[in-house]
C-alpha cells in the first residue's frame, strides 16, 4: 500500500492486536475501519505516531486524497471534540488516515458519544 499524501510506501506496524500502516516517509498512518478507536483506548499506544507534529501540519494541507485502500476520493473530517484535528476518512471502506502527531492528539480526549454510536451501529 502506498501512502495516499506523498505516495511513499507504508509500513506495517504492530500495536498489541491491532495493525496499522504508517507511511515511511510522512509518517501519517492509515487505520482500517475504527482501528483509530481501538488504538485509542489502549493504553501506551501514541508510541505508533512517531512522525514530527510539524511535518504532520505540512502534510495536513493535502486534502484531495484518493482511498489507498479502495481509490475512492476521501472525505475530510474534523473532530467534533477536537476541531483543530482534520483528518481524512473513505466513505466506502471507512479507512481513516492521520497526519503524523494528529493521532497522539486524538487521542488525549476521552472517547466521544459520536463514535460510542457508531460502534452501537456497528453491533447491529
Ligand atoms: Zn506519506
Ligand atoms: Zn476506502
Amino acid at each position: 500500500m502506498n501512502c495516499p499524501k506523498c505516495q511513499s510506501d507504508m509500513e506495517k506496524v504492530m500495536f498489541e492486536h491491532v495493525e496499522v500502516d504508517r507511511c515511511s516517509n510522512c509518517k501519517g498512518i492509515w487505520f482500517d475501519m475504527l482501528e483509530h478507536e481501538e488504538l485509542k483506548k489502549l493504553k501506551g499506544s501514541e508510541a505508533i505516531d512517531t512522525g514530527d507534529p510539524e511535518v504532520g501540519k505540512e502534510y495536513n494541507q493535502t486534502d484531495r486524497i484518493d482511498c489507498p485502500k479502495c481509490h475512492s476520493r476521501m472525505i475530510r473530517m474534523v473532530d467534533r471534540d477536537q476541531p483543530h484535528i482534520w483528518y481524512e476518512s473513505c466513505g466506502v471502506c471507512y479507512g481513516v488516515f492521520f497526519d503524523a502527531g494528529e493521532f497522539t492528539d486524538f487521542k488525549q480526549h476521552t472517547l466521544s458519544d459520536f463514535f460510542k454510536s457508531l460502534k452501537a451501529k456497528e453491533r447491529k
